[in-house]
């Protein structure tokens, strides 16, 4: 497993092994790499020759007052659990200045995928998702991957690079991997450490509220008011939880809806705050063909 810190020399790689006919998969991560990251490097396993992770902690997708100077940084523990697994061929670990070579002020392109980032997380984090396609484009063009793995945990970072790969016609296959959770169906994430364990006791109502809604979609609800309402009740159940946002949305344009229509794929995401950490859950589901009622 190679180590790379430049973009020139990740390109270079990336060109070489293009020219010995391979396919090359790239897994982007900020790092603090945990079984739900691993399970993307598994399925990039799958599905090309070479697989490439980038370990990098993206200071243009934090707010102000966001946590990137407390981001977990655990590189070394990242590469080895890396070589463990096995299968990697290069960890792409690039410093903020050879990424934003003239400074974070200095960045003049941006790539801002409109209208999807306007709901759900973009509505509370502005800015955030603008950050996200800068550097997944940059990212792509460092690593020159045919397919690249995300989690289907972040739905909306996923549905919105796999539309900007789709509009800017960047020959990449943006694939989304469902999310690996813990026993009790807390999605694993970098985040979880923050949580004290009282707190990490209360974050199962997370995927509760989101299975419970999925299930009430599948048997043919339609009202997203009745499953919203669901949602923030279980929510409830946690006397810590700060709810930012229940909603179910259109998997296309990502926009609330008055009713599911029979057949439709929707997305029923969430946001809760425990105390300063935010943690997000989600579920896709599809309405039946033929409504019940
Ligand atoms: P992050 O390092 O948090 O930016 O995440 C890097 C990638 O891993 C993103 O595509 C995430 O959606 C994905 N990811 C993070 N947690 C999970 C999880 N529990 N299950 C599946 N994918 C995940």
């Amino acid at each position: 497993m190679q180590r790379i810190r430049t973009v020139r020399a990740m390109q270079a790689l990336a060109d070489a092994e293009r020219a010995a006919g391979k396919t090359l998969a790239l897994v982007p991560t900020m790092g603090a790499l945990h079984a739900g990251h691993l399970a993307l490097v598994e399925e990039a396993r799958r599905l090309a020759d070479h697989v490439t992770v980038s370990i990098f902690v993206n200071p243009t997708q934090f707010g102000p007052g966001e946590d990137f100077a407390q981001y977990p940084r655990t590189l070394e523990q990242d590469l080895a659990a890396l070589e463990a697994v096995g299968g990697v061929e290069a960890v792409f670990a690039p410093s903020v200045e050879e990424m934003y070579p003239d400074g974070q002020d200095g960045q003049r392109t941006w790539v801002v995928v409109e209208a999807l980032d306007a709901h759900l997380c973009g509505r509370f984090r502005p800015g955030h998702f603008r950050g996200v396609a800068t550097v997944v484009a940059k990212l792509f063009h460092a690593c020159r991957p045919h397919v690249a793995v995300f989690g289907r945990k972040d739905a909306q970072q996923f549905l919105i690079l796999r539309r900007m790969a789709r509009d800017l016609n960047l020959g990449v296959e943006v694939v989304g991997v469902p999310i690996v959770r813990e026993a009790d169906g807390l999605a694993l994430s970098s985040r979880n450490v923050y949580l004290t364990p009282s707190q990490r006791r209360q974050a199962g109502v997370l995927s509760q509220a989101v299975a419970a809604a999925r299930q009430a979609i599948a048997r043919g609800e339609q009202h997203p008011a009745v499953l919203v309402e669901s949602m923030r009740k279980i929510m409830a159940q946690a006397p810590e939880a700060q709810v930012q946002y229940a909603e179910v949305v259109d998997v296309e344009t990502l926009a609330p809806l008055d009713r599911i229509a029979p057949g439709q794929e929707v997305l029923a995401a969430v946001a809760v705050f425990f105390g300063q950490t935010r943690l997000i859950d989600n579920a896709f589901a599809r309405a039946p063909e033929r409504p019940s009622d």
